[in-house]
């Protein structure tokens, strides 16, 4: 069985096309699936337009968020419900076509248990393109991971991994990375991509940079150790012109020339331990959400038709 869930963020336009060429494509599969699609606190009409399809797609699951909870959340709750042997993770804006689908499925079927899959002739701004290059390339630096494009969600995942990743219980992360982390034979091969159908891109540039600070973070402590190792040297170096100057006291005299210099050296100092405190707090938050009781997402209600039912059941926990 195949499960393919999509996270929605305000997509009215986007959701009638992207399920016709789904549902399309995955027939064509000649194997049972479902698509899971989460609605992330939208506040246009996404939600209505996913329960009208709803009614004539029996394999649709629709789970409503209470409140916007971001793409990463919206993917772990779909991990949470899907049943399939393999899981596909999709953007609902199809800049991934749906029909590159059977190609990660042939993968499955050769026993690969990861699919990832890269953009050729990616269509974003200049902006997103080089910055996301940038950030694989620190990340290629700092952990063991190996991927070509880490941004790129059109993804499928063995059941195993699946159950890993909901063990773990790791909020906030990176999920191509930290699923990653739980494979055993990994592949990537190359997509088209396109730009947005409708809307558009949910992150800006705050939402990117934490994004990005997540994966560095929650992949490797290199930041931390290089931060050790630079605060080290540099303790190292203020030691020396500290016996340099003492010396020069003792031998030449007092100096005031050097005032402005010595506040270069004090502002860089300064401003390294503040980018230390920072880094350190990176982790300290990380490990604050890890222990917090606080649920990563809460789920207002789940739609599901029963099977060979009519019925669409309204599942709620908290509500
Ligand atoms: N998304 C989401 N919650 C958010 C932001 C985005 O569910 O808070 C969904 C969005 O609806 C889309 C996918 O995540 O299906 C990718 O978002 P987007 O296309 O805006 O990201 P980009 O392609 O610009 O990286
Ligand atoms: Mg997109």
């Amino acid at each position: 069985m195949i499960s393919v869930i999509i996270p929605i963020f305000n997509e009215e336009g986007n959701i009638t096309v992207l399920l016709k060429r789904l549902t399309t494509t995955l027939s064509s599969c000649r194997k049972n699936f479902e698509i899971i699609c989460i609605n992330d606190g939208s506040i246009d009409g996404s939600l209505a337009l996913l329960l009208e399809c709803q009614k004539s797609m029996p394999f649709l699951v629709v789970v409503d968020f209470y409140r916007n909870f971001g793409q990463h959340m919206a993917i772990l709750a779909g991990f949470e419900h899907a049943k399939g042997d393999v899981v596909i993770t999709i953007d609902a804006d199809l800049q991934n076509p749906p029909e590159a689908i059977p190609n990660l499925i042939e993968k499955f079927d050769q026993g690969y248990d990861y699919i990832g899959t890269f953009r050729h002739h990616r269509k974003d701004s200049f902006f997103r393109t080089y910055a996301s290059k940038m950030i694989n390339w620190i990340r290629e630096k700092t952990s063991h991971i190996r991927m070509v494009d880490q941004g790129c969600m059109l993804r499928a995942y063995g059941r195993h991994i699946i159950t890993q990743i909901i063990k773990t219980n790791d909020p906030c992360t990176f999920i191509p990375a930290l699923a990653h982390q739980f494979a055993t034979r990994t592949i990537e091969i190359p997509i088209d991509h396109f730009e947005r159908h409708s809307g558009e891109s949910k992150y800006n540039l705050y939402r990117l940079i934490r994004l990005n600070f997540d994966l560095i973070t929650g992949t490797s402590l290199v930041p931390l150790q290089l931060f050790t190792i630079c605060g080290g040297f540099l303790s190292l170096m203020s030691t020396v012109l500290v016996v340099y100057l003492l010396a020069r006291r003792l031998f030449i005299g007092p100096e005031v020339e050097g005032v402005f210099t010595l506040f270069a050296i004090m502002f860089f100092l300064i401003s390294f331990l503040i980018m230390g405190v920072g880094i350190a707090g990176e982790y300290v938050g990380r490990i604050f959400l890890n222990i917090s009781k606080k649920p990563h997402y809460i789920v207002k209600r789940v739609y599901k038709k029963l099977d060979g039912e009519e019925k669409i059941i309204k599942l709620s926990k908290d509500f």
